[in-house]
This record gives C-alpha cells, sequence and structure tokens, in this order.
C-alpha cells in the first residue's frame, strides 16, 4: 500500500468543479492583483477568524515580518521566539532588523513555555511571537499575561492553525496582530504563495495595508516606503472556495488524530498531547520515537512516506551559529529534534492507511 505524507490531488479532485471555476473566472476578467475576489476573501477570512480586519500579502513571511515593522519592532529590539518552529518564525524578526530571542518549548505541547520566558526578558524585549505549532494553540492566556507585566506586543503565528481555538476562542484574535501563511500544504493553502494579516486595530491594520503595497494611499500617493506583498486574485479565488471547508478538513484531522492515538501502542511512541483548552487542528501528527532513522526508512520501504518537523532546534541551525548555542541551552526543542517523525496527515486519509501505518510503525518498534 502507498501512503504519501500528504496528497493534495484528492482534495482538488473534491473540490475541482468550483476550484476550476473561480479561477476561469479571474482569468476572463483580467484582474490579477487584488480586486473584488481578494477583498471577499479578506472579508470572509477575517469573519471566519472572528476579527475586524484581515490584510493579505505574498506570503506567512512577509506577513509576520510586516506585522512587526507595523507594531514598531526594528533595530535594537529583542523578540522572543520559541525554539521550535519553521525558520520564518526568527528570519521575520531578523529582517526587520531586530533580534530573535529563543526560548525553550514545553515538553508535552512543544510551543512556547510562558515560565522558560521570564528569564529571557530584558529592556530591549519589544515582542513575543508565540508560534501554534503543528496546530496546537499556545497558553494564550500565560502569554497574555507576561506580554501585560513585561509590555510586550504579541504577534501570534498562527501559520499552522487555521481554525484552531484555545478556551473556545479562534487563534489569530489573542494578539495584537497575527499571521497566517497560506502555502500549499498548510490546512488552509492556496495554489501557490500567500498570507494573511489579521487584526482588530484599525490603525494597525491600515499600517499594514500600506506597507505592503509601496506605502500607497491610493494610487501614486506613497506616504512612506513599504514594498510590494500583495496576494494574487488567483490565490484569493482558490482560498475563497477552500475556506468554507476548512473546519469540516479540519474535524477530519482530528478523527485522523484519534485513530492514530488509538491505534499507536504508547508504551514504544509518544504521540502528541493537548491541553483541555485547546482544540488541536493537526497540520503536522507528530510523534516520537527512538531510532527515528531507522524507522524512517523502513516505512519508506513499506510505501509509507513520513516527515521531520523539525531536524534542528531553530538556534541550532548554521544561520545562528553567531549566537552560540549549545543543545543544552534547549533541552526540550533539542530532544524533539532528535526523535520527531510527523506521520502522513491529510483530511482525505483512508481508514485502511492509518491502520496501516500503525501496525507497520508499532511492528518496527518491537
Ligand atoms: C509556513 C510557516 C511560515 C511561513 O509561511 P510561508 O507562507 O511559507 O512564508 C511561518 N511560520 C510557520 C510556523 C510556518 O509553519
Amino acid at each position: 500500500m502507498q501512503v504519501p505524507f500528504v496528497d493534495l490531488k484528492i482534495q482538488y479532485e473534491s473540490i475541482k468543479a468550483e476550484v476550476d471555476n473561480a479561477i476561469r473566472h479571474v482569468i476572463e476578467n483580467t484582474q490579477f492583483i487584488g480586486g473584488d475576489t481578494v477583498k471577499k476573501f479578506e472579508e470572509d477570512f477575517a469573519s471566519y477568524i472572528g476579527s475586524n480586519h484581515c490584510v493579505s500579502c505574498a506570503n506567512g513571511t512577509d506577513a509576520i515580518e510586516i506585522a512587526l515593522t507595523a507594531v514598531g519592532i526594528g533595530p535594537g529590539d529583542e523578540v522572543l521566539v520559541p525554539a521550535m518552529s519553521w525558520i520564518a518564525t526568527s528570519e521575520a524578526v531578523t529582517s526587520v532588523g531586530a533580534t530573535p530571542i529563543f526560548v525553550d518549548i514545553h515538553e508535552d505541547f512543544y510551543t512556547i513555555d510562558p515560565p522558560m520566558v521570564s528569564e529571557k526578558i530584558s529592556e530591549k524585549t519589544k515582542a513575543i511571537i508565540p508560534v501554534h505549532l503543528y496546530g496546537l494553540p499556545c497558553n494564550m492566556e500565560a502569554t497574555g499575561q507576561l506580554a501585560s507585566d513585561f509590555n510586550l506586543k504579541v504577534i501570534e503565528d498562527c501559520a499552522q492553525a487555521h481554525g484552531a481555538t484555545y478556551k473556545g476562542q479562534k487563534v489569530g484574535t489573542f494578539g495584537d496582530i497575527s499571521t497566517f501563511s497560506f502555502y500549499p500544504g498548510k490546512n488552509l493553502g492556496a495554489y501557490g504563495d500567500a498570507g494573511a494579516i489579521v487584526t482588530n486595530d484599525n490603525s494597525l491594520a491600515l499600517q499594514c495595508r500600506r506597507i505592503s503595497n509601496h506605502g500607497q494611499q491610493g494610487k501614486h500617493n506613497h506616504l512612506m516606503e513599504g514594498r510590494n506583498s500583495r496576494m494574487d486574485t488567483l490565490q484569493a479565488a482558490v482560498l475563497k472556495v477552500k475556506l468554507k471547508r476548512i473546519d469540516e478538513w479540519n474535524r477530519k484531522r482530528r478523527n485522523i488524530a484519534v485513530a492514530y492515538k488509538e491505534h499507536l501502542d504508547s508504551s514504544l511512541i509518544k504521540t502528541p498531547q493537548s491541553p483541555n483548552s485547546a482544540n488541536h487542528v493537526y497540520h503536522v501528527f507528530g510523534v516520537q520515537v527512538e531510532n527515528r532513522e531507522h524507522i524512517m526508512k523502513e516505512l519508506a520501504k513499506r510505501g509509507i512516506n513520513t516527515q521531520i518537523h523539525y531536524p534542528s532546534a531553530l538556534p541550532l541551525m548554521p544561520a545562528y551559529k553567531y549566537f552560540k548555542h549549545k543543545p543544552e541551552d534547549f533541552p526540550v526543542a533539542f530532544q524533539l529534534s532528535q526523535h520527531e517523525l510527523s506521520l502522513p496527515m491529510y483530511p482525505e486519509i483512508t481508514k485502511e492507511k492509518i491502520t496501516y501505518v500503525c501496525d507497520n510503525l508499532n511492528e518496527l518498534l518491537y
């Protein structure tokens, strides 16, 4: 049996007529950047998240950079980021001239661990970027408390957690400003690069809008220098169709996670944990195993594709050698980087495939 890691083709087939139609409509109208379709998607997405504003942009990395700039982060500032994330989180901090300060993650939830944060705070600390890693919301109550105690801006990186909730409220609504990626493989994915920023704050939304479109207010009226980070209309058209299905797809992901947990031998495999306050959307179903490389290879021989998210903690990547961090500085993130194995996860995976993955993985671990 072949089990791909993700299968974007089956999903496309399930929405083909509607997506093809939406794409054709954009092409026939020849409005390729911005326009009504982008505006409507922004409205739909803001209302889905429960936020006043959505500003679309070119990708999720730009979204973080634009959000950081909008809240006033720049050279000389320090920004707290988790030691385990996709590099975009810390890269965006460096791109605006600020310094990422890495914080270890919680040993069961893998998100930034609030008690670990306070010792990393200095006079230069201006913001924190909680990342809802793998689709699990961070402890936003503790994060909010820290932010108010130390006067920090909160920029939520929701790239992996569209539709996830914390205490019944969607992620993206807790921070001063929040960012999303619509990279094709994300829970809500476009057919190319795309991203968005959401906020309840009118002036931050306006600022993001200007930054992302050359500082313009109206055509040729450049109030400041900005950049080019706009969403293609084709992407908005696809996303608008897909947004209607995101809750159903997330529900399927949760059911798949339940099935995995039921079938996997928990005495040999550490499966994802989530606190009662959080509703996980399983962008990644990451388990921890011993002897990972061997297991990956054996699973591949049996047609099962797995991945690693991520093989190195961020501060230990070559890109951050200049910080001179050691694995002992981030024991939990380091441990995860050595043992994490992401199992196939996509809404359309069948029961048979899940069972096949579990049986093989259990067998390999005995
Ligand atoms: C995917 C991702 C991003 C960046 O998104 P792009 O659209 O690929 O630029 C940022 N943060 C996290 C946690 C991500 O997973």
